[in-house]
């Protein structure tokens, strides 16, 4: 495995010192999004559709710390959007760095080589870039929607390494994959001195446009296996070896909502970073305020049935690992022998029989209270109408008891409203959940490709988000 002693020796030392404190609940890796907002416009993402009032919002660093030392994770993931287009990055990741906190800055790179020739970041045990590569060119550059990514990506890699920083690369991988192809792009990965490689199954976000290239649980059990059976000596993973044999279905794990927490713009995301149920001011009210047995593939909840994803799986296996000496005997044997899908028994994940529903599906209707839920669940603004004749036009992102909170599309701080005071709730802005879908990406890149190859001048196909610089 990739992961340096010493980060190593920092998270179980971490999670034996929560077994002896007896905490049955405890992050491992907190997610910090300091901002929404994204110089690519990817069709299977779920995180970037919001109006532009929400997208230009940045979080402040205060705020930020403040989160970071409430859970006490001891390794930082800062996803976004983008966090290279945070403008206090530096600020943040020099304050992290302080704290002795482990960083894995998840960018997709675009703006790597220009922020380490501004000099905003120095080299450090304590800082990755983990660059977001879905493949080689041609996939890379299909899956993020846009042409020319991949050959700035390897670029910025390059320098990154060459510069002393810690690189690794994230993939996630989908239904469309090609696992001979990834196969040859890891070891491209590792041949530009990445430390490491992670992966994930692409997951399908309620709010993603694109829903039927996302993965089931049997076939992304199969798409593991293939891309793991015989895997090349130069390949290092930078996840843990149980989270991979989950993923090549040869050990069964359950969710750990909790154990990768998510800090928004919102606040404290309910229940984990996929599912957007909510938020709350303090990491102290997500732990003790959410009702957590509704959330895993157990509970039955049906958006968790085939999810699979890092953020859910790998902190149940950082936690068996040091807490079951099964866990214990496992992982030391995979890191070892290494990780190879002809090794260890295939598994069947045990039946659920049940289903349950949560979030604003489960509470949305014609009422005032469905509205009010439904609008939580809506990615665009609207008019909420209030008793004494006023409208009020923004985004409305959470419902705590008779509290509405609500961004105002015109004004920076967050108003709360009683939902008593609300008379009706019109849908009057763009919903930007209804993106570009794989089905319009792909018509349109087979499109402008058969164009170019007929001789005519194309220029880069992709699409082009309203944010981008
Ligand atoms: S790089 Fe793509 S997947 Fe990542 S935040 Fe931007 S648009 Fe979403
Ligand atoms: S299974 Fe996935 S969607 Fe469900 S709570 Fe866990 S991480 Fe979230």
């Amino acid at each position: 495995m990739a992961v340096p002693v010493s980060q190593m020796w920092t998270v179980a030392s971490y999670v034996l010192k929560q077994k002896i404190l007896r905490r049955k609940r405890y992050a491992t890796v907190l997610m910090l999004e300091p901002l929404l907002r994204c110089n690519l416009a990817c069709a299977g993402c779920g995180k970037i559709q919001y109006p532009a009032h929400i997208l230009k919002k940045e979080m402040e660093v205060a705020d930020a710390l403040k989160a970071v030392e409430e859970c006490g994770a001891p390794i930082i993931s800062i996803p976004g959007g983008e966090p290279l287009m945070y403008s206090k990055i530096g600020e943040l990741v020099k304050e992290l760095v302080k704290r002795k906190k482990y960083i894995y800055l998840c960018t997709n790179a675009l703006l790597l080589k220009q922020r380490l020739e501004e000099g905003v970041f120095k080299p450090s045990k304590y800082l990755t870039f983990n660059v977001h590569m879905d493949g080689d060119r041609e996939a890379h550059d299909f899956a993020v929607c846009r042409e020319g990514t991949y050959d700035k990506a390897e670029e910025a890699i390059k320098l990154a390494v060459e510069r002393g920083f810690r690189v690794c690369t994230n993939t996630t991988l989908f239904s469309h994959v090609d696992t001979e192809r990834t196969r040859k792009f890891f070891s491209r990965m590792m041949e530009l001195g990445v430390e490491g490689l992670t992966m994930s199954p692409g997951y399908s976000y309620q709010k993603a446009p694109d829903q039927q290239n996302f993965l089931s649980r049997e076939k992304t059990f199969t798409l593991f296996r293939d891309l793991l059976k015989d895997p090349e000596p130069e390949w290092q993973f930078n996840q843990s070896p149980l989270f991979m044999e989950f993923l090549m279905g040869k050990v069964h794990l359950e969710c750990t909502p909790w154990g990768n927490p998510c800090y928004t713009l919102f606040g404290w995301q309910k229940p984990c970073y996929l599912l957007q149920e909510g938020y709350t001011d303090t990491w102290e009210e997500l732990i003790n305020d959410t009702q957590w047995e509704n959330y895993g593939r157990a509970s039955g909840n049906s958006k968790c049935q085939n999810c699979m994803v890092h953020c859910g799986y790998e902190p149940t296996a950082v936690h068996q690992t040091f807490n079951s000496l099964k866990g214990f005997a496992r992982t030391v044997a995979a890191t070892l022998g290494g990780i190879d899908s002809r090794k260890g028994k295939n598994i069947t994940p045990p039946a659920v029989g049940h289903r349950i529903e949560t979030g604003a599906e489960a509470k949305a209707g014609e009422d005032i209270s469905g509205k009010l839920h439904r609008a939580v669940d809506y990615r665009g603004d609207v008019t909420v109408k209030l008793r004494d004749g006023t409208s009020l036009e923004g985004f409305v992102f959470n419902i705590e008891g008779e509290s509405v909170d609500f961004f105002p599309s015109k004004g920076a701080e967050v108003q709360v409203l009683s939902s008593g005071d609300v008379q009706d709730v019109d849908f009057t802005g763009r919903n930007f959940a209804d993106g570009a879908s794989w089905e319009a990406w792909t018509k349109k890149y087979n499109e402008q490709k058969a164009r170019r190859e007929a001789g005519e001048a194309v220029g880069a196909i992709g699409i082009f988000s309203e944010e981008a610089q």
